[in-house]
């Protein structure tokens, strides 16, 4: 059995991130993962660090959150390639938001307004000034904006370049777990997985869109999450690069990375753990992708794929310990993983190292929904 100070159950984003800042606080740290470290949505992800071009006002804390996060991505990008001593294709060339059809304006410049609102810098641009900075829109595209502020970085990189880092700080790795189980022991927890045992002082759930875990131990936790279906294209745009900046209308969102790949994305889709690439929603994104930029006809399709975006009962990320005492979630990051899942972790990893909790992340703490399951009680 491996004894640890913290078993991460999740090897994507959220775990490996977490697993990081807690052994460089002096944790030990063991992640499994019932399958392959890195394999599940955040290696699907578009890698887009836009807290601005989605911001809502109803949103406000998330949004908050989001330019938090995206102001210690900075700093975080350049930790991780020193650490790592790989690039993860960190880029800062801002965001353009275009209108492609009349139904967009209305929503594009209602964005815009609140984005004003939200004191979150953007700049107005005609149809011809968006041609300027991307040359092979469409010449429906009538209006647009600019966001300076929203980023974008190679997921994929980035998950290869923390998994390096994990394993030379010494993070214990227990890959293809298959079912893993929670149980209570002697001062801290059991986590039993298929090929090992791992005896923890604390627990921090990082499974994404399924909460299956706590099924039996504490069903009410197991229903705080849903998976929202995404199905993604990548195309292959190194012979003929034909964008330099990440490009949304309301339909679709183009993210164009280093090494030749254009990522195109995305459906949302509530229809659970389905994960058949489906003809309908990837038939009405490559439309709007093609009304958009109707060059894009003569690209070569890469991969098609699906995640499973992990969406909270109030979409908010699922940030701290639970009701079960020395087990946390760290979760719910919705759109926002990669954005999120930095500056999430270093902040659980306070939470249960020093026992911090920061103003940042308290609006997120699970317990938020124990109120509204008492209200239900009572009814
Ligand atoms: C199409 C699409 C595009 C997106 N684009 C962006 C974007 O541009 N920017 C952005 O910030 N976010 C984006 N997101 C959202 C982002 O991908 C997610 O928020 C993020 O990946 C969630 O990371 P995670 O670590 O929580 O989950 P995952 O990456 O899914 O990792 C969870 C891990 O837990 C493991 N696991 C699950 N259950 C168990 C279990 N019971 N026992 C053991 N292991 C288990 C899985 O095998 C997996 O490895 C996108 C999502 C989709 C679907």
């Amino acid at each position: 059995m491996i004894g640890t100070d913290v078993c991460i159950v999740g090897g994507g984003i959220a775990g490996l991130t977490l697993a990081r800042a807690l052994t460089l606080r002096g944790g030990t740290v063991c992640v499994v993962d019932r399958g392959k470290i890195g394999g599940g949505t955040s290696s699907v992800a578009a890698g887009m660090l836009a807290p601005m071009v989605e911001a809502r006002l109803q949103e406000r804390e998330v949004v908050e959150f989001g330019c938090e996060a995206l102001r210690f991505w900075r700093e975080f990008a350049g930790m991780i390639e020193r650490e790592a001593e790989m690039e993860i294709d960190y880029r800062q060339e801002g965001t353009l938001v275009v209108a492609v059809e009349r139904d967009h304006i209305g929503i594009i410049n209602h964005l815009h307004d609140e984005q004003r609102e939200l004191g979150l810098p953007v700049e107005s641009l005609s149809g011809y000034e968006c041609r300027k900075l991307e040359s092979y829109l469409s010449p429906t595209v009538s209006e647009g904006f600019f966001s300076t502020s929203d980023h974008q970085v190679d997921n994929r990189l980035l998950l290869r370049g923390l998994r390096r880092i994990c394993e030379v700080q010494g993070v214990r790795i227990v890959e293809d777990a298959g079912e893993v189980t929670l149980e209570q022991g002697v001062g801290g927890w059991i986590v039993t997985a298929e090929n090992e045992s791992i005896s923890a002082r604390r627990v921090v759930v990082a499974t994404g869109a399924s909460l299956a875990i706590f099924r039996s131990l504490q069903p009410k936790l197991a229903r705080l999450i849903r998976p929202v279906k995404g199905q993604i294209l990548r195309l292959d745009q190194s012979e003929m690069p034909l964008l330099q900046h990440v490009v949304r209308t309301p339909d679709v969102y183009f993210a164009p990375k280093s090494d030749g790949t254009l990522i195109v994305g995305a459906s949302s889709e509530d229809r659970g753990f389905d994960s058949a690439v489906r003809l309908g929603p990837l038939y009405e994104t490559l439309q709007a992708a093609w009304e958009t930029i109707p060059a894009l006809y003569e690209l070569p399709v890469v991969e098609s794929a699906v995640g499973f975006r992990p969406a909270s009962l109030d979409h908010a990320p699922l940030l701290g310990e639970t009701s079960l005492e020395g087990v946390y979630l760290a979760t719910g990051y919705y759109r926002h993983g990669i954005l999120f899942a930095p500056l999430a972790a270093e902040l659980i990893a306070e939470e249960i190292l020093e026992e911090k909790r920061d103003e940042r992340i308290r609006a997120f703490n699970p317990a938020r929904f124990d109120q509204m399951y008492a209200e239900r009680q009572g009814d």
